[in-house]
C-alpha cells in the first residue's frame, strides 16, 4: 500500500507518528517560506505543510510546482497545529502533517472547475467532466449512502429468505406503458430485442417456478420524455412473493423502511406505516403521492358554491364541476397582491386552471378579496367556517373540473408548503396509498388502459364491476410514498385465467394480441401458478429522499441529461456503416422522416 492512513483519519492521537498520505491537491497556499496544501481523498482533507526546518529546501522547491488536482504522496510527521490554528470544522482540523518527502504521482491539466470550489458550476460542465464532479465530497457522500442503502436492502431480503435472481437485459418487446429501448439482432435478421422496462414478467415466471421469494437490484429502461426526477435508465429494488396478499407485501416493505431509516439516518419510523386509499388521497390532497409532512388539506366547497350568488362559482357547481379550496394558515400577510398574481399565473400555466379565487381573513374574521362583493355576509361566513378560517389565513379556491382542481390544488399546496416552510426538510414521512383504480380511461383513444399493468388483480369484492363499471373497479395495488414522492409501487397479480382474459378484453387486447405479446407468460400461468404479488422500489429515488436532495442525477454516478444523453461519453452517438450493414439497418435522414 502506498499510504499508511487516509486523509480523513488523523487526529491528536497520532501526533509525533510518521505517516504517509496520498491524495489530490485540493488547494495550496504559498506562505513565502513554504507551502500549505489541503490534501484530499474520499475520506477527507488533511493539511500538509512544506516548511523549514522539517522540510528540506529541495522538497520545498519541488512543492512549488504543485497545482490543483495533482496526485501526490507525502511522508512526514503528524503535529498538533499551533495555538489558535485548529479548524473545528474539519475532522482532521487539530493536526497537520509536516512533510519530509513528497512524490508527484501524477500531474493534472488545469481543471475546468475544482471539487473544492463552493459555487457549483453549471450541470452540463459537471456532467461532461463527471470524474471531477464525482470528486466533490457531497457526491462521494451520496454514492456512499447509495451503496449503504443497497446493502441494507440486500441484507434485509436475505434475512427474510429471499433469493437474488438475475433476469435478462435482452428480452422480448412487450409494449405496455412506456416505450421500449430496442436492440437489433445481428443473427436474426429484422428482429429486435427490447431492454426491460422492469423484470415484471420474469419475476412472475419465477413464482410459477417455485422461487417463492425473489429479489433483484435491477436496471430498467424506459424511453420516455423525461421529467425532472426520471432517468431513461434506472435502478429498482424488485421483489415478488408467493402465497401472499397486499398486507403481506406491505408488511414486508414496512420492515425494510424502518430498518433503513433507523440504520442509515437514525430515524425511528413507527410501524405499521399509515395507509390511505387512492380515492381519499385524491380527495384530501389532489394527488396519489401526497406529502403528509404538513396539513393544508383540500376542502370541497362545491355544495356552498352551488348555493351562492357569485355566478362563477355557481356556474361551475351547476355544470357538475368542483369548487375546492385550501387554507394557508397565517399566510395572508406574507402574500402581497403581486405574489398572489404569481400563484394565479402558476395555476393557469402549469395546470390549465381558469383562475384562482382568494380571500384574506381580516383581524375581525371577515373575508377580504376583490371578489368579496359578490358574496353575501352569510355566504362568506359559511366558506370561512368550512375552511376553519382564522385571522391572517389565506384561502385559495379553484373552481374547475375535478381533474384540474386536483392538479392545481396539489401544485399550490406543494408550493406553499415549501414557501411557508411547513415541514422539516430532514424529516422522513412514509405512508401507503392503496386500492388504486384498475383502469384509466384514455380520452384520446377512447379506451380503458391499465393503471399499473395488465396483470394486476382487482379486489375480490370488485370482480363483478369488471363488467358493469370498470372505472369503479379497484385494484390490489399499493404505492409507497415518502415525503410526497412515489418511492415504490406494486400489485397482487392475477393468477386466474378467466379473470386475466376478462381484463385483456377490457383493455382491448384480443386473445391473439395477448398471445403475441406475452404468450410465454400466459402459457406459464397455466402450469400451476401460485397466488403471488410484489413491488418495485425506485432505488435512485430512495437515495434522493434519504440524502434529502432534489436532483436525481446527483444520486447516480453516470446519469443522463434531461435530453437522455451522456455528456461525458457522448452517448448516444452515430455508428459506422459496417456496423449498420451487419445489422441490416439503414438510417433515414431526419429530413426524410
Ligand atoms: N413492475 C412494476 C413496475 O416496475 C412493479 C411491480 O408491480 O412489482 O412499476
Amino acid at each position: 500500500m502506498f499510504r499508511t492512513h487516509t486523509c480523513g483519519e488523523l487526529g491528536i492521537e497520532q501526533v509525533d507518528s510518521e505517516v504517509t498520505l496520498c491524495g489530490w491537491v485540493d488547494s495550496y497556499r504559498d506562505h513565502g517560506g513554504g507551502l500549505f496544501v489541503d490534501l484530499r481523498d474520499r475520506y477527507g482533507l488533511t493539511q500538509v505543510v512544506f516548511n523549514p526546518p522539517n522540510t528540506s529546501s529541495e522538497v520545498i522547491e519541488a512543492s512549488k510546482q504543485l497545482r490543483n488536482e495533482f496526485v501526490i504522496k507525502v511522508t512526514g510527521k503528524v503535529a498538533a497545529r499551533p495555538e489558535g490554528m485548529a479548524n473545528p470544522k474539519l475532522a482532521t482540523g487539530e493536526i497537520e502533517v509536516r512533510v519530509v518527502a513528497m512524490e508527484v504521482l501524477n500531474e493534472s491539466v488545469t481543471p475546468p472547475f475544482t471539487p473544492g470550489q463552493t459555487d457549483l458550476p453549471g450541470e452540463d460542465l459537471r456532467l461532461k467532466h463527471r470524474y471531477l464532479d464525482l470528486r466533490r465530497p457531497q457526491m462521494q457522500d451520496t454514492l456512499v449512502l447509495r451503496s449503504q442503502i443497497i446493502k441494507k436492502m440486500r441484507d434485509y431480503f436475505e434475512e427474510n429468505n429471499f433469493i437474488d435472481v438475475e433476469t435478462p437485459v435482452l428480452g422480448r418487446s412487450t409494449p405496455e406503458g412506456a416505450r421500449d429501448y430496442l436492440v437489433p439482432s445481428r443473427i436474426h435478421h429484422s428482429q429486435f430485442f427490447a431492454l426491460p422496462q422492469s423484470p415484471q414478467l420474469y419475476k412472475q415466471i419465477l413464482m410459477v417456478a417455485g422461487y417463492d421469494r425473489y429479489v433483484q437490484v435491477a436496471r430498467c429502461f424506459r424511453d420516455e420524455d423525461l421529467r425532472a426526477d426520471r432517468q431513461p435508465e434506472f435502478t429498482q429494488l424488485d421483489m415478488e412473493m408467493s402465497f401472499v396478499d397486499s398486507d403481506d407485501v406491505i408488511g414486508m416493505i414496512d420492515g425494510l423502511v424502518a430498518k433503513t431509516a433507523k440504520e442509515i439516518l437514525g430515524i425511528d419510523v413507527p410501524l405499521p406505516l399509515p395507509r390511505m386509499t387512492y380515492d381519499e388521497a385524491m380527495e384530501r390532497f389532489g394527488h396519489d403521492a401526497p406529502d403528509l409532512r404538513f396539513g393544508m388539506e383540500i376542502v370541497d366547497c362545491t355544495d356552498l358554491a352551488g348555493k351562492c350568488e357569485f355566478r362563477v362559482f355557481r356556474g361551475v357547481a351547476d355544470a357538475g364541476n368542483k369548487v375546492r379550496a385550501i387554507n394557508a394558515k397565517g399566510a395572508a400577510p406574507k402574500y402581497s397582491r403581486r405574489l398572489i398574481d404569481e400563484l394565479t399565473e402558476y395555476v393557469q400555466q402549469d395546470f390549465g386552471a381558469k383562475g384562482l379565487a382568494w380571500f384574506k381573513v381580516e383581524a375581525d374574521g371577515k373575508l377580504a378579496s376583490p371578489i368579496a362583493k359578490n358574496f353575501s355576509d352569510e355566504e362568506k361566513a359559511a366558506f370561512a367556517e368550512r375552511l376553519a378560517a382564522e385571522p391572517n389565513d389565506l384561502l385559495l379556491f379553484i373552481a374547475d373540473t375535478w381533474e384540474v382542481s386536483c392538479k392545481a390544488l396539489y401544485g399550490l399546496r406543494k408550493r406553499l408548503g415549501a414557501e411557508l416552510e411547513l415541514y422539516d426538510p430532514k424529516e422522513l414521512h412514509c405512508s401507503w396509498v392503496v386500492e388504486f383504480p384498475m383502469f384509466d380511461f384514455d380520452d384520446e383513444e377512447k379506451r380503458w388502459v391499465a393503471m399499473h399493468h395488465p396483470f394486476t388483480a382487482p379486489r375480490p369484492q370488485d370482480l363483478e364491476m369488471l363488467e358493469s363499471d370498470p372505472g369503479k373497479c379497484r385494484a390490489q395495488a399499493y404505492d409507497l410514498v415518502i415525503n410526497g414522492s412515489e418511492a415504490g409501487g406494486g400489485t397482487i397479480r392475477i393468477h386466474d385465467q378467466a379473470i386475466q382474459a376478462k381484463v385483456f378484453e377490457l383493455l382491448g387486447l384480443t386473445p391473439e394480441m395477448a398471445q403475441e405479446r406475452f404468450g410465454f407468460l400466459l402459457e406459464a400461468l397455466q402450469f400451476g401458478a401460485p397466488p403471488h404479488g410484489g413491488i418495485a422500489l425506485g432505488v435512485d429515488r430512495w437515495v434522493m429522499l434519504f440524502a434529502f436532495l432534489d436532483n436525481i442525477r446527483d444520486c447516480i454516478a453516470f446519469p443522463k441529461t434531461q435530453r437522455a444523453a451522456d455528456l461525458m461519453t457522448g452517448a448516444p452517438g452515430a455508428v459506422d456503416s459496417p456496423q449498420l450493414d451487419e445489422l441490416s439497418l439503414r438510417v433515414v435522414p431526419l429530413h426524410e422522416k
